[in-house]
């Protein structure tokens, strides 16, 4: 039975998360459950799972829930989120807070031991150095919770990893793939978060409008499987029944196909390594499908080409890369910038930061200070330039 500690319940993780866990009463019990503001969907989650402890983010929300028979304990802030994933009794922590608010929780979870299934790749993308460095440390695995880096693990099991000759990430192409210039500047939240394939939380989906997420997941895969970004390629597969690829050097290409449907891969992450029977529907590849595979447009999604660049670079650069864009995804849902200024601000903070910080020195080990002063200088940088706007 694994004890599994959630951060994010209550987001589009979090749910299908807890979708599996109910599936899968013999393996799994619920230690403690973690939100921000949804805390109506908090409560039942608390009412149907029982957990031993939850954290929420404001210290006001905590009047609002139950204190159910004096065994449930809340905590706040941080500091709580720490609380709960290095408790004693967590075998496993989901990691599904987007962005950097969940960095310092996820990294205490791994210190403390813990297995971790992590679906925030932001993660890896600003501190993916640290963050593997310490999973080596605590000898815990790290599985990823993303259904392109599944596909992977999957593909690469069994496999020298010097005889692999590339690794190719498929992208849906998200909601604008044939879109013009023109009308994606003018695109709205509303448009921006209507996805083709997948229904995910509001920040993924924008990175996946701008393919973001794909550069952010080009640099998650170089962490998670040792491979150097300039072996790692992109290819747009509008269908999203591909899930990824694996090029080995004799010229095989080895695919993981599925449907996109996402308690497919977390299944797979909390079972690792085991493999269960699934409740879900089987996806049946006899039936006539068009499976299109097409090159990513570098022109139309600028994000792509500048996680690219900073993965290459390294150092601290990924960290304004993540943090510019939580920030312009924020300002864009806000209404405050427009949809092709994302990569614009994005690409602004890097070289700005490239030229100030002398620090981008690939030779030194990276701290876990530099990390989080170059994340707090790109949200300045970002807050000033919106505010002048
Ligand atoms: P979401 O917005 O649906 O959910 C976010 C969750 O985190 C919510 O429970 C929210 O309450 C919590 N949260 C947000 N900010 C917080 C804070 N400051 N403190 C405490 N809790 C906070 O997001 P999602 O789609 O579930 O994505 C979560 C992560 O998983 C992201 O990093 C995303 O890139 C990754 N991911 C998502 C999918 C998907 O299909 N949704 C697939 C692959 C990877
Ligand atoms: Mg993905």
């Amino acid at each position: 039975m694994k004890r599994i500690a959630i951060l994010g319940s209550t987001g589009s993780i979090g749910v299908q998360s807890l979708d599996v866990i109910t599936e899968f009463p013999d393996q799994f019990s619920v230690h403690s459950l973690t939100a921000n503001t949804q805390i109506e969907r908090l409560k039942k989650q608390i009412a149907e799972f029982k957990p031993r402890m939850v954290a929420v983010k404001d210290e006001e929300n905590v009047k609002d829930l139950p204190s159910y028979q004096g065994e449930l304990t809340v905590h706040t802030g941080i500091d709580g989120l720490v609380d709960v994933v290095t408790h004693p009794d967590v075998d496993l922590v989901i990691s599904a807070i987007p962005g950097s608010a969940g960095f310092i929780p996820t990294l205490r979870a791994i210190e403390a031991g813990k297995s971790v299934a992590l679906a925030n790749k932001e993660l890896l993308v600003m501190a993916g150095e640290i963050i593997m460095n310490a999973a080596r440390k605590s000898g815990v695995d790290i599985i990823p919770l993303d259904s392109e880096h599944i596909a992977i693990h999957q593909c690469l099991a069994g496999q020298n990893l010097d005889d692999v000759q590339r690794l190719i990430l498929t992208a849906s192409g998200g909601p604008f793939l044939h879109s013009n210039r023109e009308h994606m500047e003018k695109m709205s939240p509303a448009e921006a978060l209507d996805h083709p394939t997948w229904n995910m939380g509001q920040k993924i989906t924008i990175d996946s409008a701008t393919l973001m997420n794909k550069g952010f997941e080009v640099i998650e895969a170089h962490w998670l499987f040792g491979i150097p970004v300039s072996k790692i390629d992109v290819v747009i597969h509008p269908q999203s029944i591909i899930h990824s690829m694996v090029e080995m050097i004799d010229g095989n290409v080895l695919a993981q196909i599925g449907p996109p449907d996402m308690r497919i891969p977390i299944q797979y992450a909390l079972t690792y390594p085991q493999r269960l029977d699934t409740p879900w529907p089987r996806f049946d590849i006899t039936r006539a499908w068009d499976l299109t595979l097409l090159p990513p447009d570098h022109e139309k999604f600028p994000c792509l080409g500048l996680a690219y660049e900073a993965g290459r670079i390294g150092t601290t650069l990924p960290a304004v890369l993540s943090a510019a864009d939580e920030m312009a995804v924020d300002a864009f849902l806000k209404g405050q910038i427009g949809f092709m200024q994302i990569p614009k601000v994005i690409a602004d903070a890097m070289s700005c930061h490239a030229k100030n910080e002398p620090m981008l020195n690939r030779h030194s080990a990276l701290s876990l200070n530099a990390v989080l002063a170059a994340n707090s200088w790109a949200r300045t940088y970002c807050r000033e330039r919106f505010s002048a706007v």
